[in-house]
Parts: structure tokens; sequence; C-alpha cells
């Protein structure tokens, strides 16, 4: 809900895919740009749109979107369950009780949807915090607007949060983030590239638009927007930016700092983080990490009372910036125009659809039992659980057979196989909602209230979770999220149930489809255990070195050549494909073909060509083009285009299935192509 990132973390769980990230709350549509040619393309030269030739032409991107996809598909047709299940609820709404769930989903819903109430109330609801980071007089006053859990969180200056140590994952601790800067990636501010400039013009134009519909002059507001881009732009050289992330290979050991409360405020004497930390119910912390002792510096350098002023205006843009979409339509209005400016959306999607997203997303685990009891069957759960084992035991010989790497190092990566925690379709057990506090317009709550005790509710069961063992049983992804996952610091992997759908899944599909789909999604997500992130973290989840130096060695230069080879893929006229950012994603893709292809080998008579084409219909997606190259600035994963092409032209199979020869667009010569594992 808020488009500063809380509690920014450079170690994220791997998803499949990047999903739609923005919030329901900021309605977003999309226009068509992708121009498929009329005349018939050859497997041979283009596989993915050869296969996906009818639908390339056919599919519709749905106002309020940026694009359509296999997931978007699956994510309509998700949809149309999660109707059914709220249609239900309201007919039995008579029943529920006060503090029941089900009472809270429904006050949420229609909380959402009376867009009149939001209208008439305006900026009301944020007033008081606005007015009390307008009243501070001095840094001591600063300070104490830190203190407040509700500023700081949507302020994002300081991020705190609990989470599992990743050095002993079996532990939650503190972590201490960087600020959760407004163009989000400090590359932005220290590199002059055309993304930085589109980025910054459209966001500074939003804000100033927000700042005005606050209530602010145009010369007012100016000022305020212009202080805190200033205040950004003097943090950005100390925040380490996506580029050095996606290359540095020690960037876990440079983000794992551990700080006792005293040497915190040694390092930061005038911000005195321990106070902060105990006003928040942190204090009591065992071990706290710090990911960047240099930006606590810089922003410890700038909290000065000569600063006063401009720290004040940046906390006032970026609290507005935080709560803005929740304070009626005039305020939705320029949130859309954010969206059509940055990722090119037209249109809306219904406010009804919004708000079962926005319910979907909060009451994630209810939703979600009542989603699985309608749709996913005991049978289904085991035959993914027979297929999930399959594929492990195929990794295991895969990996004996590595030429490259010794057998020390075997030896643990099978270990990392052997006690993989393999999560399928939903939780054992499911969230509690007993103390989340959530009231309806006539009870006399709003939106942003209800936004702020979900938020404050969330904290708290961080706090809770303080200096206790980490729960590796709960789910990172809902079950009703069409995504998949490998988390490496529990080292699990995540199949929720509404992608065990077709065409990834069907009980009832040929095997080779399954394979070519689920099959691949699932190899896909056991492969980044090896992958550049995933060999950083052992079989417990820590991040540890379990490779010999030479194993290692010769790992990189095989992901060396993976980074070149995607590089040169151009996607859009003079834009190619990041290599960097797209190297772990990457190799899972190419691993988990080669290990699905291990599997089909094995078969009598197997139809490769259901294999690859399940595979190519699998990432077919038509987007907008402002949204394309947002993905291709931000998204770890390569363009589903390239997703689906590019893995298959390093398999001999792939020749001889469509008798693809020297010449072919689709030709890689033997030498070029890449192997992994
Ligand atoms: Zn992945």
């Amino acid at each position: 809900m808020k488009l500063i990132k809380k509690a920014r973390q450079k170690i994220n769980i791997v998803l499949l895919a990047v999903v739609m990230t923005f919030s329901s709350v900021q309605p977003i549509a999309a226009e068509q740009t992708t121009v498929v040619a009329n005349k018939q393309v050859r497997i041979q030269d283009d596989f993915y749109t050869a296969v996906n030739e009818k639908w390339l032409q056919e599919a519709v991107i749905k106002p309020g979107y940026p694009s359509v996809s296999t997931f978007g598909e699956l994510e309509d047709k998700c949809r149309v369950q999660l109707d059914a299940i709220f249609k239900q609820l309201f007919e039995n709404q008579s029943q529920y009780k006060a503090n029941s769930t089900e009472r809270k989903m429904i006050n949420l819903y229609n909380n959402y949807l009376n867009v009149e109430a939001r209208n008439k109330t305006g900026i009301t609801p944020i007033k008081s915090y606005m007015d009390e980071i307008k009243s501070a007089k001095d840094l001591s006053g600063i300070t104490k607007l830190l203190n407040n859990l509700r500023i700081q969180q949507n302020t994002g200056l300081l991020n705190v949060g609990v989470g599992a140590d990743l050095k002993d994952s079996t532990k939650n601790c503190v972590y201490i983030n960087s600020t959760g800067l407004i163009l989000s990636n400090s590359d932005y501010y220290t590199k002059d590239t055309e993304m930085a400039k589109t980025m910054k013009t459209a966001i500074n134009t939003y804000l100033n638009k927000i700042a005005v519909l606050y209530g602010y002059s145009e010369t007012g507001a100016k000022k305020k927007v212009d202080n805190a881009f200033k205040l950004d732009s003097m943090l950005a050289p100390s925040i380490i930016g996506q580029d050095e992330v996606t290359v540095d290979p020690n960037i876990y050991d440079r983000i794992y700092n551990v700080y006792t409360l005293e040497q915190l405020d040694q390092l930061a004497p005038n911000l005195k983080p321990s106070t902060m930390l105990k006003n928040i119910g942190l204090d009591k912390a065992t071990k706290i990490i710090l990911q960047e002792p240099e930006w606590l510096k810089a922003l410890d350098k700038i909290y000065t009372k000569e600063n006063v002023n401009i720290i004040k205006d940046a906390l006032e843009i970026r609290f507005l910036y935080s709560t803005a979409t929740l304070l009626g339509e005039k305020f939705e209005n320029a949130n859309k125009e954010l969206a059509a400016t940055l990722y090119g959306v037209e249109g809306e999607t219904s406010r009804e659809e919004q708000a079962l997203n926005v319910i979907s997303g909060i009451f994630s685990d209810e939703i979600g039992k009542l989603y699985v009891e309608k749709t996913f069957s005991k049978e289904e759960k085991e035959d993914v659980e027979a297929l999930v084992k399959e594929i492990i035991a195929n990794y295991k010989e895969k990996l004996q057979k590595v030429e490259w790497m010794s057998p020390e190092t075997k030896t643990n990566a099978i270990k990392k196989l052997d006690t993989m925690t393999i999560k399928i379709g939903y939780p054992d057990k499911w969230m509690d909602y007993t103390d989340l506090d959530i009231k309806s317009i006539e009870e006399g709550s709003s939106l942003v209230e209800n936004v702020f005790n979900i938020a404050d509710w969330s904290f708290a069961k961080q706090v809770q979770s303080l200096n206790q063992p980490v729960d590796k049983t709960t789910f990172l992804i809902s079950p009703q999220t069409v995504n998949a996952c490998y988390n490496p610091s529990a080292n699990d992997i995540t199949f929720p149930a509404a992608i065990l759908e077709a065409p990834y899944y069907d009980i009832h599909q040929s095997r080779e489809a399954n394979l070519g789909g689920i099959g691949a999604v699932i190899a896909h997500e056991i492969s980044h255990a090896f992958d550049t992130n995933g060999s950083h973290f052992d079989e417990k989840g820590n991040v540890a070195n379990w490779w010999t130096e030479q194993d290692y060695t010769k790992f990189e230069e095989n992901t060396k050549k993976v980074r070149s080879f995607y590089s040169q893929i151009e996607v859009l006229p003079g834009q190619k494909v990041n290599g960097d950012l797209t190297v772990s994603e990457n190799i899972a893709d190419i691993t988990a073909i080669s290990c699905m292809l291990d599997i089909l080998n094995k078969e009598k008579n197997p139809d490769y060509k259901a294999f690859f084409e399940s595979w190519a219909k699998v990432w077919r997606i038509k987007s907008s083009e402002a949204y394309t190259e947002q993905l291709l600035q931000l998204d770890a994963h390569s363009p589903g285009k390239v997703r689906a092409n590019a893995v298959v032209q390093q398999f001999e199979e792939f020749y001889e299935a469509y008798d693809v020869k020297e010449g072919d667009g689709m030709y890689v010569k033997p030498e070029d192509r890449l192997k992994i594992y």
C-alpha cells in the first residue's frame, strides 16, 4: 500500500516472475503496443512468437493493467473464485459477530468501496500527523516524530524490522535498513540515465500535484518537494545501488554488520537510534544488523539543526506520498496519471476488483483457506508432491555428474537438496486475525485509520517474534497467489494452489505438458538453491561458504558466459537485457529445462514438441512499451519472450525436435551454448 518501500531488503525471496506490485489503491490500466507481424513466423526463427502467434494477436490488455500474460490470465481465473467466496460472505453477513474475521473483511471491503466517504473527509484522516511533523521546531522535535511508529513507517527515513538472522536462520533479529528513497534506487540519483530522468520527472510532477491537493500553494508545494529530493540526493551516494547489488559477490557479508545499541549511538550520535528502537519495542534485540553503516553515518551527518527545515519538508512529503491514494478520488486520479506515464497504463479496474485484491492481500490466509477448500484437492497436492520429489532426485543425479565440481562441493550441494522443505498448495496452519482492529465507517473509522491499524498489527507481530525461533512453516506467498518462490534463508520452495492450474498444471493434461509447465517451474525454483544468489546460502539457510575456491571460480566463469549471452539480446530498439541483473533467474531457467530434459530423455518416445511448446506458452506476455522498459530496468527476470527463446536455444533436443539449422534465427553454435550444471 505504500510506495516508499518499508524495510528495504537487499535479500529477497526469489519469485518465479515479477507480478503487478502496484497496490490496488493505485489503479492502473494499459495500452497495447506489441505489434505482431501478420506473416507467419517460423518456429526455427522465433520459437516464442511462432508458438504464441494467435494468442499474441488476440490477447487484450484489460483496462487498469500494464500487461496481459499467462500469469494474468490465471489471476483472472483465481479472481472468479474469490468473487464467489465474497458473494457467499455477504450472503451470510448477518451471522458474523463484531470481532469475527469475516466481519473485519466485510468492513474493509465496504470501507474501500465507499469512495464518497473518502471524498468527503479528504485530507482529514492524515492531518494530525502532518501537523505534528510541521510543528517540530528543532532536532529533538524531529527525533520525537521518528519515535512515533506510524510516522516512522510512513516516512521511511529509517527502516526497521524483524527478520531471520542471515547467518543463523533459526533466530529472528532486528534489521536496520537504509532510507527508502523516493525513486527507490540510489542509482537514479547518482547516475544520469534516461530511466532516472523519466522516473524523477514523473514522480516530481506527481508529488507537486498531491502537495497542492493537500492544500499548499504551488510555490509552497515546490519548495517542500524540492527539499524532499534534496535530502534524498544527500543520502543516495551512501546507499548501495541496484547495479552494485547485482555484481558484488560479497554483498551478503557487506550488509551483515552486527551492532549493539551503544555502538549504534556511537556511530550516529545525533540520531541516537537506541531511543527509537526502545520506543517501538525493539531494544530487547539480542542481535541488531545494520545493513549499511555508511548510510547511517551519512544520515547522522545530515541530521543537524541547519537541516531541520529540509528534513521536516521531506518527512511531510514522504508521509503524503505514502498515504495519498487513501484520500479520495482527486488523489487517486493523480496516481492514475503517474501510472499512465510510468507504465503506459490506461483505464482502470473496477473498484470491486481493487477491493477484492486489497482484502485478499491483507486477509491472505483467511481468504486462502476458503480458496483452497473450493479449488485444491488432496489428490492434486500428492501428485505435485510426487513430481517435486522426482525432480529433486534427478537434481541429485545431475549434480553428481557435473564435471567441474569437486566431490566435496557436491556433497554440500546435495545436502541442500536433501534438507529442502517443500511447500505445496497451502500452509499447515493459518494466520490468526483476532488482534487486528478493522471498524466500519459507521463505527467511526476511515480507510486511512484501518490501513494504519493493519500496519500496527503487522509490526506488533514482528515485535512479538523478536528473539524467538523463526517459524519456518509459514508461506511467504498466499495460496491464491499465482507465483512460486525459493527462500534461500529457509532453503524452501513454495508452490501456491493458484499456480497449480492449467497451462502450468492439470492432472488430466499430458505428462510432457505438465513437465514443460509446472515441472519446469519446480525445477526453476529448486535451481535457485545453486544460482549466483543461492550459492551463498548453506543447507540450513545460513549465509556461508560451502564451495572450494576452485569450484567457485569455475562456477563464476560459467555464470560470466550467461551474463554476456543475455546482455546481447535486444528487447526494444537500442535496449538490451541487463545480463547482470537477470543472471540468477537466467541460470534458474536454463538449469530447469536441462533438468526436465534429463527426465524426459529417460521416457519412452517423449513428445519433445509438447514439452517445449508448453514452456513457450507459460511465458507469453503482451505489455505496454513503458512497462516493458520499466521491467528491463527493475525486474530480475528476463522478458517472457527471452525466457522462452534463449533457454531452448541451449539444448540439442530443441534443434532436433524442430530441425533448426545454421542460418535459422534460433540457431546458436554448439560451442556458444550455455551450460551451468
Ligand atoms: Zn526465479
